[in-house]
């Protein structure tokens, strides 16, 4: 076959691993160009949330295309966009009252970190620290690579990223270590301007749990502090965890909240920041160099704006934490066969994960392709995280095809 010219992401090309072509897909199932119908067991990268090609979306992606298909953001505006900012006030929980649009999980976390020095910086008292969590992934962008954990993926960059404060997983008996190296990062000077988290899960970092009371005391020592509090729910949040957001099981309202993935049902991309009033009016003045100076060419895109339309009136017309809630139920029921196989199995509303012992010659760095190539050839979708086998399916999934998916991590235990 001729060699083709695409740079895929995350992906060693000198391997000259299999790269399969896609030519359509419904609900929890890819088609092949060779024929083949696999099953999207990781939600195509953790965004498809409702399943691919969800007809509401879909219509309402083409409807928009024939009426404004891009507009400039900076001092107009559409109709899609307002809808989906005033819906998404009423949804989430206030005062996050004010939406800003941007393209993508990453440039939501630049925005959020961006607004939170800009906030300090406006009000005179301008503050440069960030406080983040040991093993945290925010994004691949300069900014979201910083705040992230450090490791083979941004070694070569290292040199650029901003310095930040991390604070331990907070896992057993680490838990009263994390919230008093937090507490002492917290009261230290020069004052931090904010602590970003992901809630409850860390997602790329290896799918791992930590409990809402962490959440919930981490967010109390930030606001004793008044240090602003950054809830990244790019991953966890449109009931990926059992709730709409993570944050809700600990009771939580962060100021700056960011969403992307699931935010179209996974089918544009589009991601907002949002922001409490006191964020928003410390950039609001009669002084032009205190506005918020970000944009993208794409902000608020009117056609991926129709598609979050469409997702936020299906949460609110149809029964979506009912089918997150059948998930979860039937990936617990899957996922006990695997029990007493596997190492930590633990489960939050759709995400199952588990780590696998590395077989006798095999090295921890090699299992993790050698299982997806694996998945792959008995088409399940699956792309485990170093030894870290997780399953995050499209909320649709049939029983078969839920059954199919853990009786193959069962043969890959086999063999
Ligand atoms: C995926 C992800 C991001 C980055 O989102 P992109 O759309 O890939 O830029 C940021 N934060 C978390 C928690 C994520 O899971």
């Amino acid at each position: 076959m001729k060699k083709s010219p695409v740079w895929h992401p995350f992906t060693q090309h000198g391997l000259n691993e299999p790269v399969p072509l896609v030519t359509h897909a419904e609900g929890a199932a890819l088609h092949t160009a060779d024929g083949r119908r696999v099953i999207d067991a990781i939600s195509s990268w953790w965004v498809t949330t409702h399943g691919h090609g969800n007809p509401r979306i879909v219509a309402a992606i083409r409807d928009q295309a024939e009426k404004l298909d891009q507009l400039i953001f900076a001092g107009w505006t559409h109709e899609p966009a307002e809808t989906v900012a005033r819906d998404l006030v009423a949804m989430m929980p206030r005062p996050l009252d004010h939406v800003f649009f941007s393209d993508s999980g990453s440039t939501s976390v630049e925005v959020a970190i961006k607004m939170a020095l800009g906030h300090f910086a406006n009000r005179g008292e301008p503050r440069h620290r960030i406080i983040v969590m040991q093993g945290s992934y925010h994004g691949d962008t300069i900014g979201g690579m910083s705040v992230g954990a450090r490791g083979v993926f941004n070694r070569s960059y290292a040199p650029l990223l901003f310095d930040v404060d991390t604070i331990p997983f907070p896992e057993g008996a680490n838990e009263y270590r994390a919230l008093d190296a937090l507490e002492q990062l917290c009261a230290q000077s020069p004052l931090p301007a904010a602590m970003i988290v992901e809630p409850l899960v860390l997602g790329a970092g290896g799918m791992k749990m930590y409990p809402p009371g962490v959440l919930r005391a981490m967010r109390e020592i930030c606001a004793a502090h008044g240090v602003l509090f950054i809830a990244d729910e790019v991953m966890t949040g449109w009931g990926r965890t059992g709730t709409l957001l993570a944050c809700e099981q600990a009771a939580v309202v962060p100021d700056l909240l960011c969403l992307s993935k699931g935010l179209t049902g996974g089918s544009l991309p589009l991601a907002v920041t949002m922001a409490t009033s006191e964020i928003f009016e410390s950039h609001r003045s009669k002084d032009r160099s205190k506005m918020f100076f970000h944009s993208s060419s794409y902000t608020a895109n009117p056609i991926a704006c129709a598609a979050a339309a469409a997702n936020l009136a299906i949460w609110r017309e149809e029964p979506v934490l009912e089918r997150v809630a059948h998930l979860a139920h039937r990936q617990r029921s899957y996922s006990r066969a695997l029990a007493g196989k596997v190492n930590n199995l633990r489960q939050l509303g759709t995400i199952v994960a588990m780590e696998v012992e590395a077989p006798q010659g095999a090295y921890l760095s090699v299992l993790g392709p050698r299982l997806m190539s694996f998945f792959r050839e008995r088409n399940v979708l699956l792309r485990p995280l170093g030894n870290t086998v997780y399953v995050m399916p499209p909320y649709c999934i049939s029983d078969e095809d839920l059954a199919r998916v853990y009786a193959v991590i069962g043969e890959a235990l086999e063999a």
